[in-house]
């Protein structure tokens, strides 16, 4: 599907060295916006942008085609690192598995971490595009699975790279400190933490006094929702372990059936919500999956329950943890279990809500007029239950606050016919249907970039 609407003529005029057209680009824009005082040069940032275009889709595909889940994210941070690199950057690679961060000191001023996570999702990819991932992955526990960008973080990647360019050749127009980040497994929500708990900010890293990060959205292309405030929920990822008595499947009587136990749990697990936490506060508990036994005939000894939750408050959290480990409980004496038998719970991943400062939020919206119409710029959106980890980058006790922006990256002509359907949106994220709009490769650099530059404005 051809998807460039914004800047056919720009691209097809690329065909020299990227460095050295950005590099004019930029005089020319310079040129044209002198006098415009300290204000952001987004004409500069325009200019530079679309006439990166063609390299940063090539990036974007070439990322596509090469997902790599969680901690897994080896070739991708190696691109980083060495584009990084390559621009002068100072380069720290291997934080957390996988992480790689990009340091430029120039001069005194904040210091502002811009974060790209890299990691892909478990999912068939069936957009039938060109450049679609046919790859699969062994997991950690030696399942093969196949792999998809299906949530856009082949975006995200390619937006600093074209935002590193930009803010490179635009060193006179900021003063501070820039780290650009990118975070290996935001999906399991454990990457940024990992991060911060292989001590990166003892090595080297600079504590940001600004975060900041885009993610793909299913709206249409030139629009964003970037609001004050809670953006997104807290969320816990936990496996409950029922621990039966294995045997026969023709005699039940002398088993303890963990099959049995789980069904039980899962359906007793929707009444947390909808009997013990107020119709006003919001929250979510899915159970993603259970795994028992092999065989039709076979009582197996345990069953595993995989759940996810989501909420907006630690009261709430607490209502939805003690509810699970008091079913759990009940299911063990109502089956007569001993103690040591009783169910296991396990922790794997935890975020607090992503919580966007308002006076950041309003400079950088303040900012990204210059770029979009004021009618794409969406501040009104609802919390969503969706969830990040990108807030835990701060380092623990420090006062960063952040900026975290969705990114329209749906076609327009896909997401209206889709609307006039009576959907939500042409596809959505982590979907085997899910794609990143071309057009917006450029646009979100510039969003990015500009988006940067109003950080650095003190
Ligand atoms: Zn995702
Ligand atoms: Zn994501």
């Amino acid at each position: 599907m051809t998807m460039f609407r914004i800047v056919p003529v720009i691209l097809l005029q690329v065909f020299v060295s990227v460095s050295v057209l950005c590099h004019s680009a930029y005089a020319q824009a310079k040129k044209s916006n002198a006098g415009k005082g300290t204000a952001i040069n987004t004409a500069a940032i325009r200019q530079m942008a679309y006439a990166d275009s063609l390299r940063l889709v090539d990036t974007y595909k070439d990322l596509h085609q090469n997902p790599e889940l969680g901690f897994m994210e080896v070739r991708t941070s190696g691109i980083i690192a060495k584009e990084l690199q390559s621009l002068g950057f100072q380069v720290i690679i291997g934080i957390g598995k996988t992480g790689v961060v990009g340091i430029l000191k120039n001069g005194d001023g904040p210091t502002v971490m811009y974060r790209a996570d890299m990691d892909c999702n478990s999912v068939k990819e069936i957009t039938g595009l060109p450049y679609a991932s046919t790859k699969t992955m062994k997991k950690e526990d030696g399942t093969e699975t196949p792999v998809m960008h299906a949530c856009g973080h082949d975006a995200h990647v390619t937006w600093m790279l074209g935002v590193a360019r930009i803010m490179l050749s635009m060193k006179d127009q900021w003063k501070g400190t820039l780290v650009f980040l990118g975070q290996p497994a935001e999906e399991p929500l454990t990457g940024a933490r990992a991060m911060v708990a292989d001590n990166m900010y003892d090595k080297g890293v600079p504590v940001p006094d600004y975060l900041f990060a885009l993610h793909t959205w299913p709206i249409p292309t030139g629009t964003i929702e970037n609001g004050p405030g809670v953006r997104f929920s807290g969320s816990d990822q936990l496996d409950v372990t029922f621990f039966g008595i294995g045997g026969h499947g023709s005699r039940p009587e002398v088993a303890k059936d963990p099959v049995v136990m789980a069904c039980a749990a899962v359906m007793q697990y929707q009444t947390i919500i909808s009997r013990g936490i107020a119709a006003q506060d919001a929250a979510v508990l899915t159970v993603g999956a259970i795994h028992a036994g092999v065989d039709n005939n076979v009582i197996p000894s345990s069953a595993v329950v995989k759940l996810n939750l989501r909420w907006f408050n630690e009261k709430t959290r607490n209502v939805l943890l003690d509810g699970i480990m008091r079913i759990n409980e009940g299911i063990a004496v109502s089956n007569g279990l001993a103690a040591d038998a009783y169910p296991k719970i396990t922790m794997k991943g935890n975020v607090n809500p992503l919580v966007n400062d308002t006076a950041l939020t309003a400079k950088v919206n303040a900012a990204l007029k210059g770029v979009l119409s004021p009618a794409g710029i969406d501040t009104e959106k609802p919390s969503s239950m969706g969830s990040e980890d990108f807030q835990h980058l701060i380092k623990p006790g420090q006062k960063t606050v952040y900026n975290y922006i969705r990114v329209g990256t749906a076609h327009p002509d896909l997401y209206a016919k889709a609307i006039a359907e009576g959907k939500l949106a042409p596809y959505f994220n982590h979907n085997g249907n899910y794609q990143v709009d071309l057009s917006a490769i450029p646009l979100g650099t510039v969003i990015g970039a500009t988006g940067l530059m109003a950080l650095f404005k003190q």
